[in-house]
């Protein structure tokens, strides 16, 4: 199990040249902007995983 999450996307510009930054633990660069970012996992949701996949969201 890796915490590692990989972005395909810049959250700043949309850019996809993102690369690991030096920092590590999530951290990325963005070659397009030249902005670093650092992903973090926060925790599950409280209300948990939702199983149903009828529902009246209009699927
Ligand atoms: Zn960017």
């Amino acid at each position: 199990m890796s915490e590692r999450a990989a972005p395909f996307y810049c959250p700043y510009c949309g850019d996809e040249d993102l690369f690991p930054h030096e920092t590590g633990h999530g951290a990325w660069e963005c070659r397009a902007c030249n902005r670093a970012f650092q992903l973090k996992y926060l925790g599950l949701l409280s209300r948990g995983v939702r199983s149903d996949t009828g529902g009246g969201d209009g699927i």
